[in-house]
Formats: structure tokens, sequence, C-alpha cells
């Protein structure tokens, strides 16, 4: 097995063999089977799909604006999909000291706190958090959410549906197509941003805060 070391000293010694006209070593029966492994290998990697333990759903009030502050929730689920493929489950939070509840130490709307010791039932759990930010500062408290859950999280953004319902009035008072009423429902669709993405993104260089707010501001 070569190291990416290696392997870039073999490719300029090929290089060099071509230029001063030399021929090319032609490769072994063994070498190709070294090689079809190894590209084997890079696919499962690249076929691995990285998935989060929560996700993040970030509902927008009907109010949104690029230049007021706008009302929105947001809450923090365990994605079924991670776990026993059933739906999600929500994760609350202590109305007490704030810590998260996880699903697991809910029992029959039962919940215990594992930080403070709180006991009680799941409607004295804090569900979602209630806002009204500025684009920007929607990226803080969604970058908070996301830092509470270890940044194990995709993000859904959800807009209030009111926006199909005007368009649908619109159209029915026009009596147009149905395009009015398909870009709106489009245009309001939950854009996801999964954990993946974001780990390609800031893998890259980009700054996590900077790709909330286009999120939000998308
Ligand atoms: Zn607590």
């Amino acid at each position: 097995m070569y190291t990416p070391a290696q392997s870039r000293q073999y490719q300029l010694d090929m290089k060099a063999r071509e230029a001063a006209g030399k021929p090319l070593p032609t490769l072994s029966a063994s070498d190709m089977v070294i090689i079809e492994k190894r590209m084997e290998e890079m696919k499962r990697q690249m076929d691995a799909v990285i998935k989060a333990q929560f996700k993040v759903e970030v509902t927008f009030g009907k109010a949104r604006s690029n230049k007021q502050p706008f009302q929105g929730a947001i809450s923090i689920w365990l994605s079924g999909s991670k776990l026993s493929g059933d739906g999600d489950e929500k994760v609350y939070e202590c109305n007490r000291c704030e810590a998260l509840v996880h699903p697991r130490a809910i029992e029959g709307g039962y919940a215990v706190c594992h930080q403070c010791g709180w006991q009680g039932g799941c409607p004295d759990l804090v569900g979602e958090r209630f806002y009204k930010l500025t684009e920007q500062n929607w990226a803080v408290a969604i970058y908070k959410a996301y830092r509470r859950v270890g940044g194990d999280a995709d993000i859904y953004l959800k807009y209030h549906p009111s926006d199909i319902r005007e368009a649908n009035k619109m159209e029915v008072r026009r009596g147009m197509g149905g395009d009015a009423i398909y870009k709106a429902r489009e245009a309001r669709r939950p854009l996801m941003y999964s954990l993946e993405r974001i780990i390609k993104d800031t893998g890259a260089g980009a700054d996590i805060l900077g790709r909330f707010e286009a999120l939000v501001k998308a």
C-alpha cells in the first residue's frame, strides 16, 4: 500500500520517464488487485453518509422580514432514522436548570432531569424556545441550539404556511393557472442544512455562523 507521499513520488517518476521517452511499466496482475481494492474502499467511504443524531427545527412566523425582528421557534428532536427508524422524538428542556431532557429520560409522560433531578410531567417541560429576532440574531440562536446538541444535528428551516394560503386566495381571485401556487409552495418547502453539508462547508474553511445566516436569508 502506498502512502500519499509515495504515490506522489511514483507519479512524478512516471512523468519523468514519459518526458524522457522511456516506456512506462505496465501494471502487474497483483498491482491491479491492489488498485481495485483501494478503489472499492474509496467508494465505500464516499458512500458512507454522515447521519446526525439530532434535528434542530426552526419555524418562522409569517411576518418574516429582512429588516425587522420577526417571530419564530426553535425545537430539538432526536432523529428517528438514527435509532429504530421510527419517527423523531422530541427533546425537551428542563424548566428549572435548562438542561436537555433526552427522550430516554421520559417514560409514560413522566420526566426526570439528569442534571438537577427535577421530576414531573412532560407538559411542565420546555418544548421549544420562542424568539423575536433579526435575521442575524436568528443565525446566532440556531448556532446556540446546534452547539447544545454537540454539533451533531441537521438544521431544518420551516416557514409559516400562511404564505401558501395567501397565494391560494390570490390564485382563486385571479383565476390563473396553478403556476403561482406551485411556486409559492416550492419556495416554502422546509430548507435542510445537513450535518454532512455543515462538515463539508466548515472543513472547506467556511464560518459556520455565516453559513447559518445565509440559511436564514435564503
Ligand atoms: Zn434540570
